[in-house]
């Protein structure tokens, strides 16, 4: 089947996480059309979202592996409905016009696994293991639908792979852990014409600011700044400040280390804030609240592990050159891995996600379609 008029379908259909209502929808339809039966998850409720996590099993024809292909429903926020695209002849893309996201990431994997899933029911005879295909909601919100999948749906699956990166020669077999600091200093709040005994929380922030690393902190582990927030009036001395301060590296203990040292930068910082006055006995001192989260472990799969060998094996028969590579962001591979399902992150497309210069590479996806067809009936030899 021809992606191009499928993935418009999905374009016109905004999904942004716990919002996946109206595409799942969509997948429902496409599967019933071609006699595919879905099984939704209950991570409606808890998620707090439209609907759950989806399953379409395709039973094995031969002895070979069990193999699970997953890409997510959502999309980062991407503002109103409807989202604005262009079709760019040149780049033989789909493009952002800029005022929304596309939602490239992960609509090209959606698109690219129910092409699949065509192409499996239309041939119902040819020799393959079981196949199982799920499509995550909340994936772009820390991982959370694979995080609420069912033990059942992962019993028993051999190799899996996660359809949420560019190129289809790429095979993603390593990804970070990452952590969040988000932290609240109390300062002492009051009028700016009258300082004294006061602590201003947004200058503190500041200095907690100026100390903390930014960017790269070593070949494999970077940090971001990304929430500052304190004040409401110039002439106002404010009371609180708030930040967010994200961590990832692909070593755990290197994680752990940083995440220390942040913690302590900012407990230091914020102990130095305080006011001895002339004079007086009362000391005042400024405080701080953080709250760590472990957004998810690290992965690494060695050459030898099933779905390593199995994607290789796929693009080479697509006629590429297979090349591994290691991804810096967090995928529903993560969780997989975590769970005890090998998985790696396979392309499909994909170009400048989570921006509003994002693109879906036509060509780029029907090869990857190729590679995963090729894939199942390669493993099945
Ligand atoms: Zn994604």
């Amino acid at each position: 089947m021809h992606l191009g008029p499928l993935f418009e379908s999905l374009l016109a259909v905004p999904s942004p996480s716990r919002r996946e209502g109206a595409l799942a929808a969509e997948v429902k339809a496409f599967c019933a059309a071609r006699d595919l039966a879905v099984e939704e998850d209950d991570a409606a409720r808890p998620l707090e979202g439209q609907v759950g996590n989806l399953l379409v099993r395709l039973p094995a024809t031969a002895a070979g592996p069990t193999l699970l292909f997953c890409a997510h429903l959502d999309t980062v926020e991407s503002g109103e409905a409807p989202v604005a695209w262009r079709w760019d002849e040149g780049a033989g893309a789909y493009a952002a016009t800029g005022e929304t996201v596309l939602g490239a990431d992960d609509k090209c994997g959606v698109a690219v696994l129910l092409g699949l899933l065509d192409r499996l029911a239309a041939e119902p005879g040819a020799p393959r293991g079981e196949v199982r295909a799920v499509f995550t909601v909340c994936e772009e919100i820390e991982l959370l639908g694979s995080d609420a999948m069912p033990p059942a749906w992962l019993r028993g699956v051999d190799a899996a792979f996660a359809l949420d990166h560019s190129d289809p020669a790429e095979i993603v077999r390593a990804a970070p852990a990452k952590e969040v600091l988000r932290f609240t200093v109390h300062g002492v709040a009051g009028h700016a014409s009258a300082p004294e005994r006061r602590i201003n929380a947004a200058h503190l922030l500041a200095r907690v600011a100026a100390h903390l690393p930014s960017g790269r902190l070593d070949e494999i582990s970077t940090c971001n700044l990304g929430v500052l927030r304190s004040g409401t009036a110039v002439n106002v001395i404010p009371g609180t400040g708030y930040a967010e301060y994200e961590i990832r590296s692909h070593d755990e203990a290197r994680l752990r280390f940083y995440a220390d040292r942040t913690e302590g930068i900012i407990d230091d910082t914020v102990q130095n804030a305080r006011i001895l006055p002339f004079g007086q006995d009362e000391v005042r001192q400024a405080l701080v609240e953080i709250d760590r989260e472990r957004c998810y472990g690290a992965y690494r799969l060695e050459d030898d592990v099933a779905p390593v060998v199995l994607a290789r094996r796929g693009i080479t028969a697509a006629g590429l050159a297979p090349r591994l590579t290691e991804g810096q962001g967090g995928s529903d591979a993560n969780v997989l891995n975590r769970r005890g399902v090998p998985c790696c992150v396979l392309g499909c497309g994909m170009h400048g996600a989570h921006s509003t210069r994002e693109r879906a590479d036509l060509a780029e996806m029907t090869t990857a379609l190729e590679v995963l067809a090729r894939l199942v009936r390669g493993a099945a030899e």
